[in-house]
């Protein structure tokens, strides 16, 4: 399996992140784990672990949380990274219109900005939409050389639609197996196989039966065994096709 999404350098993995890290790279059902970056300083953390554990690879970008913080050169130092070999996509960006941590207008600014430096580096883009479907469907639309995954869907099955139509991917996460995601779930058999992506978050949204502890890539197996139970497909099915999708996506070998 591939966890195309994932913050292992978030301070809750403080205590042990290498210890896990180790186990993670040696855990031969594990193929690869994308790291998302949420602002600069986390950028250079995960390149380091990228350079420390060859399962590891990296999303550089700024998180919507983040864009009010971030200091006016950030695309120059965005680009400097971008030189490392194993970053292969920009990410985690978009909007995020719960938390509103950001004003928007910023949020919008740094969306753009950075989906312009992904078509200029010819990089897929990792987009955290949330409460804000239209605009960022919106924002694809403004550059249909850029294509990416849509990570921690919550979208419709038409909002789906639209993105796949135009050749993005849809990643699902343990959101999936909460008792209450029921609308989501109706999305789930609609994703062709070739556009299927599975993700951790971690360290948050940890599947059931492990909801509400940090999470971590091994979790995914609970995520992936809802997604074959939804499509009615294997499990050995879901996992094949979800690494497949994840390297051809994001370059990798
Ligand atoms: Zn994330």
């Amino acid at each position: 399996m591939f966890d195309s999404h994932a913050h292992y350098d978030d301070k809750k993995f403080d205590t042990d992140r290498h210890e896990l890290l180790s186990v993670l790279q040696s855990n031969i059902k594990i193929e690869g784990i994308i790291n998302a970056a949420t602002d600069i300083k986390s950028c250079e953390q995960i390149i380091a672990l990228s350079e420390q554990y060859s399962k590891l690879y990296s999303a550089i970008g700024v998180h919507p949380h983040e864009t009010s913080e971030v200091k006016e050169s950030y695309i120059g130092k965005l680009k400097a990274f971008a030189k490392n070999e194993k970053v292969v996509a920009i990410g985690e960006i978009g909007l995020d219109f719960h938390y509103d941590f950001s004003p928007r207008d910023i949020q919008r600014r740094l969306f753009e900005d950075q989906m312009i430096l992904a078509e200029e580096l010819k990089l897929p883009v990792i987009i955290h939409d949330r409460e804000a479907h239209g605009e960022c469907v919106a924002m694809t639309e403004k550059f249909p050389n850029v294509i990416g995954v849509f990570h921690s869907f919550s979208g419709s099955t038409e909002t789906a639609k639209i993105l796949l139509n135009k050749g993005w991917y849809i990643s699902f996460n343990g959101i999936i197996t909460f008792k209450n995601a029921t609308n989501l779930r109706s999305v789930v058999p609609n994703i062709p196989d070739d556009r299927l992506l599975v993700e951790t978050d971690c360290p948050y949204l940890a599947p059931v039966p492990h909801r509400g502890e940090r999470n971590n890539s091994r979790h995914m197996k609970h995520t992936i065994i809802e997604l074959a139970q939804l499509r009615g497909q294997s499990f050995e099915y879901i996992e094949k096709i979800t690494t497949e999708n994840a390297k051809r996506l994001f370059g990798i070998e």
